[in-house]
């Protein structure tokens, strides 16, 4: 087996919001320890990233935003309630950033076909940042596989709880980019954004496509989303490559998301985005880095594992996984996702064949 590329530097430990703040810095570390552990790390070439540049980060922001960072940065200011630019999360992000490109042109000029990053900030918008998010490595690398490495098409699948409000406003008009976000009812959580109606604008009409699910949701209505829309979608649309922004908080541990996968779940989200990602364009820019309270790390090495394939026993390093006791049943949670992929379909069959 050739080793498995994974952008990493000991640089990336110094990310921090400060204390008690939800996005721990310590988690890079954490999750690399637990891979030695697992014997998979053993398996990985470990890539030091470069930071981006500052005409990389204009690919996806403006001048002004970037400016705007750069000031509240020296003067120790906010970019939203929840996002402080401090020193360390602004050149971390920016590492972050340059690993997104770096694997970008990796996957584009060699034969590899999956590379993993630690990545998945898209909060950040082309003008602002929040949720955590600074500088969006995700719109950045998928904006440089077209106007540098000249794709046509790049698929971004978000799979983060949360709905990915900066990539989607960075593609909104744009056809070449498919954006498609599966994440809680943004009724019921932060940012409040990824509804069925929003389907993009112009000439980008059709192709963003949010699956919004009902909290609680699991395992199987992931499923569904992937038997009805995902995998159908990827398949007409083509992709050259494949973008995924993952991370562990959809698992119901989860402590500011309300939804329902176990880690079987995550390995099995993981292990079809794989499959179809190679399935229709041979390359997987897999991205990871969400998660909140003590299950981030065991979250993250399922989904590792299910994109590798490995048959590393994940659960086996992880602890006891809590009692599941989503407050509805299994059969409304079906009902519920059952209904709102039909409105989903409604909203975007008139630009896809398949609907
Ligand atoms: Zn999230």
């Amino acid at each position: 087996m050739p080793p498995i590329p994974l952008y990493f530097s000991d640089e990336l430990n110094q990310f921090n919001f400060g204390s008690g703040h939800p996005f721990t810095g310590t988690r890079f570390k954490e999750f690399l320890e637990l891979l030695r552990k697992a014997k998979i790390l053993e398996q990985c070439n470990i890539i030091k990233p470069i930071p981006a540049t500052d005409d990389e980060l204009r690919l996806a922001h403006s001048e002004e935003y970037l400016a705007i960072v750069q000031k509240a940065m020296k003067i120790g200011g906010w970019l939203s309630i929840d996002t402080p630019a401090t020193r360390g999360a602004v050149n971390a992000q920016r590492l972050i950033a340059g690993s997104g490109l770096q694997a970008a042109r990796l996957l584009v000029d060699t034969y590899e076909n999956i590379a993993h990053t630690f990545g998945g900030f898209h909060h950040a918008g082309p003008d602002y940042g929040e949720g955590f998010c600074i500088y969006n490595d995700v719109a950045i690398s998928a904006k440089a596989l077209i106007e540098r490495h000249g794709l046509d098409r790049v698929m971004i699948l978000d799979s983060d709880a949360h709905h990915g409000n900066g990539t989607m406003d960075i593609f909104y008009k744009d056809p070449k980019v498919l954006f498609v976000s599966i994440h809680q009812d943004p009724r019921t959580i932060y940012p409040g954004k990824g509804f069925v109606w929003e389907t993009g604008e112009g000439e980008g009409e059709g192709y963003t496509v949010n699956i919004p699910m009902p909290p609680f949701s699991g395992n199987n209505q992931y499923g569904m989303a992937f038997d009805e829309i995902i995998e159908p979608l990827a398949r007409e649309f083509r992709p050259q490559l494949f973008i995924r922004n993952g991370g562990s908080d959809p698992y119901y541990g989860d402590e500011l998301t309300m939804l329902g996968l176990d880690l079987d779940g995550l390995a099995e989200v993981s292990r079809r985005t794989r499959d179809v990602a190679l399935e229709t364009s041979g390359k997987l820019l897999d991205m990871t880095v969400s998660g909140y309270g003590n299950w981030v790390k065991y979250g993250w090495l399922a989904q590792f594992c299910g994109c590798e394939v490995l048959n590393t026993d994940y659960k086996a390093f992880s602890p006891k996984q809590p009692h599941r006791s989503p407050p509805c049943t299994e059969d409304s949670l079906t009902r519920a996702t059952d209904s709102m992929l039909n409105s989903l379909k409604r909203e975007i069959g008139k630009y896809w064949k398949i609907f």
